[in-house]
């Protein structure tokens, strides 16, 4: 499903609850209506989702050609020093994968975790023998149509600069980024602004990681308001106070023939802000 690129929503817009829908397995019909051909089914709360509603919003997705990643849950922390809530955290990324499964979703995104009182090095090195730890369960589970997506963060305390998320990616292959570069530029103060900022994010992630990976990478976008700390909050491409804006990128996109997975988080409008993107892009291919 990502040999061409697609574009699609993280979780239900605000204008889906308006049309009178209520439930995600007629989100799949929604987007294929609105013209785009991905959905990013959020876990954000937890992975307790039934399996056979999973498995509704699974065809349903099939049926209308969408694709599909799943959030796993926002309090994953693989680098917290104690080993019971790492334990507790792995199991959140194998219940989402069950959930993937059933769903027939081909990504799971999560946030790697929180340095908290340890320094940098000591946080990353904890979660990285976590990541070994989940790669071969998910071998031994049977879940190896499922590509784990770690996601570049945007407070400063989180596990999650564009580094460390490669640096989680090298532990296997088969390991593809989540750039969040709403995320990135939070984290930087604005830092990404031109076309060149752009380039400059993608050549550190084809070096390390490849350019197969770089390909089919896993993106998700949003202006977002931050402070000094990093991100404060997801705002929508109405909101233009910050960016990062997406047209430098798309031009960078298309110059380098990439086919990745792009999630519009946008704060309500994500089908809106997803379809406007996919235009841009559309008119770059020109
Ligand atoms: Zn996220």
């Amino acid at each position: 499903m990502s040999d061409t690129i697609k574009f699609g929503p993280a979780g239900n817009s605000k204008s889906f609850y308006d049309a009178g829908f209520k439930h995600s397995y007629q989100m799949p019909k929604y987007i294929e209506d609105k013209s785009l051909g991905w959905y990013e089914y959020s876990c954000g709360k937890g992975a307790n989702l039934k399996q056979e509603t999973a498995q509704k919003i699974g065809q349903e997705a099939k049926k209308h050609n969408i694709g599909m990643s799943i959030h796993a849950p926002y309090y994953i922390n693989l680098s917290n020093p104690e080993e019971e809530k790492r334990q507790k955290s792995r199991e959140y990324i194998y219940q989402t994968l069950q959930l993937a499964h059933y769903m027939e979703a081909t990504r799971v995104v999560f946030h790697p975790g929180a340095c908290m009182k340890q320094s940098r090095g000591v946080a990353l090195n904890t979660a990285l023998r976590e990541m070994e730890i989940i790669i071969d369960e998910m071998d031994q589970q049977g879940f190896q149509d499922v590509i784990i997506c770690p996601e570049t963060m945007g407070k400063k305390n989180q596990l999650g600069t564009l580094d460390e998320v490669i640096q989680l990616c090298l532990v296997d292959e088969r390991i593809v980024p989540t750039i969040d570069f709403g995320h990135l530029n939070s984290r930087g103060q604005g830092c990404i602004e031109s076309q060149e900022d752009y380039a400059e994010i993608l050549d550190i992630i084809e070096s390390a990681l490849g350019s197969e990976r770089l390909n089919k990478l896993h993106i998700h976008f949003s202006h977002q308001e931050y402070t000094n700390m990093g991100e404060k909050k997801h705002l929508t491409f109405e909101d233009i106070a910050y960016g990062p804006f997406f047209e430098a990128l798309s031009k960078e996109i298309v110059k380098r023939k990439m086919t990745p997975v792009i999630i519009c988080e946008s704060r309500d409008t994500m089908i809106e802000d997803a379809l406007i993107m996919k235009k841009i892009y559309q008119q770059d291919l020109l």
